[in-house]
């Protein structure tokens, strides 16, 4: 099984979905490791990303979670997959991928991204993730999380919604 975090910078994809991976001595993989470095240097630049910058990432995340399914493994990946499009690509003739939306508002999330340091993706771009951002249209697209809650009562709700 594979359980995607998704939902915008800020949200709290790498520390809910690390701690979970851990909880369920799963594999955890950060989407965000797997951007080339010519889109690490626009988002340092406060450039947001287009549907043909993430185009190639989102292939080969759609491999990881293959290959992993492959495998029988099951692993928690932390991606943003703002768009139905986006979750649409990563799922992709997979059985088995499972999206959680960590769902925050814009001050949530500014406040967050500027007490964060060390990240390529600073507060200025949370405007633009928030204009590409398609909520999920149903609990089969992904289910909602409230992301203001702490991380242990998060991974409580994902361990039952999925009785993992
Ligand atoms: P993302 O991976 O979605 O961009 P991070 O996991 O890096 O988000 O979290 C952004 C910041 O918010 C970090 O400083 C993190 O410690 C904090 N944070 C994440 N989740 C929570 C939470 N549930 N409650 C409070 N703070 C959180
Ligand atoms: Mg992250």
């Amino acid at each position: 099984m594979v359980i995607v975090l998704a939902g915008a910078a800020g949200a709290g994809k790498t520390t809910v979905g690390r701690a979970l991976a851990a909880a369920l001595g799963w594999r955890f993989v950060d989407a965000d490791d797997y951007h080339s470095p010519a889109d690490v240097a626009k988002m340092r630049a406060g450039i947001a990303l287009t549907d043909a910058d993430r185009a190639a990432w989102l292939a080969t995340l759609h491999g990881v979670l293959a290959t992993a399914i492959d495998r029988r493994e099951s692993l928690v990946l932390a991606c943003s997959a703002l768009k139905q499009r986006y979750r649409d690509i990563l799922r992709s003739n997979l059985r088995g991928v499972r999206f959680v939306y960590l769902k925050a508002t814009e001050s949530t999330l500014r406040a967050r991204l500027a007490s964060r340091a060390g990240h390529f993706f600073g507060p200025t771009l949370v405007a633009s993730q928030l204009v590409t951002l398609e909520e999920p249209r149903d609990a089969q697209d992904a289910v909602t999380i409230d992301a203001t809650w702490p991380p242990e009562q998060i991974i409580r709700a994902i361990r039952n919604e999925f009785g993992v």
